[in-house]
């Protein structure tokens, strides 16, 4: 039974956040792209199965097919977009328990998130690879990661558009992404919730040739820890002490879902950024 000081104590920092979101001392930051049939989505070698972009259809538009009202259809794969991905996604999560989107609960949706900026190495080397090294330099500026939170990778890959976001050369897709070690070290050393990216997947553009191939998602998924793609405005972040909100569909055994994922964050004036 919950004690009765703690739920006043509960009951005060509630109402105190909505004062700060109401006075926009916090701010709720959208991390989400538009969803948009260009949007492009992840590309696998041709002999496997594809991935659908975003499809809409309008139904009526206060026309003959409903003179009051105007409706769409849309259609679109669980990894489209701005997407979550929950364990079940890949074959190391397979059988672990309440590994698909409706069985997720649902505490893990609202939680801590720390940003990892290396928007400076990515827009040096489009293959930057996200190390435990580059962690630890982190940790020591801001602190350790702490456990059950977020860890999102900021590279500003989001800027880009058309062909330059997937950058697709012959030998497949070159976008920054972590290494197998740094999963490791975050799952492992670190208990995180869950690991996002501004790129189509949380593994780099060239993880098919990794060991294992996608260790991002082979790891993070093999734990029971969830993914984050194709995120937005990252540079909008502190490096620590926002609150993700990150909500997937409950689509029966879904192993995705496009989503809003939005931010509370201090207003940017305030919090401090480098
Ligand atoms: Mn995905």
């Amino acid at each position: 039974m919950t004690s009765e000081p703690t739920s006043r104590a509960a009951t005060q920092l509630l109402a105190m956040l909505a004062q700060a979101m109401a006075s926009g001392a916090v701010e709720t930051v959208d991390l989400t792209h538009t969803l948009d049939p260009d949007f492009p989505v992840l590309v696998l070698p041709p002999e496997f199965g594809q991935c659908a972009r975003f499809r809409i259809e309008q139904v009526s538009a206060y026309d003959e097919r409903g003179p009051g009202w105007k409706w769409n259809n849309f259609s679109c794969s669980e990894h489209t977009g701005t997407h979550f991905d929950a364990p079940i996604h890949w074959i190391s999560g397979r059988d672990l328990p309440q590994n698909s989107v409706d069985e997720i609960p649902v505490h893990n949706f609202v939680g801590p998130v720390c940003v990892i900026d290396c928007s400076a190495q990515a827009g040096r080397d489009e293959d930057f690879e996200l190390t435990p090294d580059t962690i630890l330099e982190w940790e020591a500026i801001h602190g350790r990661v702490p456990a059950d939170s977020w860890v999102l990778m900021r590279t500003d890959w989001s800027k880009r558009t058309g062909a330059a976001y997937l950058n697709m050369r012959e030998d497949g897709p070159h976008s920054p992404g972590p290494t197998a070690a740094a999963i490791r070290f975050l799952v492992d050393e670190r208990d995180i919730r869950g690991f996002g990216t501004e790129t189509v997947g949380t593994d780099a553009g060239q993880g098919s040739h990794y060991t294992p191939p996608y260790p991002a998602h082979y790891y993070l998924h093999g734990a029971g820890r969830y993914g984050l793609q194709c995120l937005n405005n990252l540079d909008r972040l502190p490096a620590t002490g926002a609150i993700l909100i990150a909500a997937p569909l409950k689509i029966r055994n879904g192993t995705g879902s496009p989503l809003r994922v939005l931010a509370l964050a201090p207003r940017a004036s305030d919090a401090g950024r480098a």
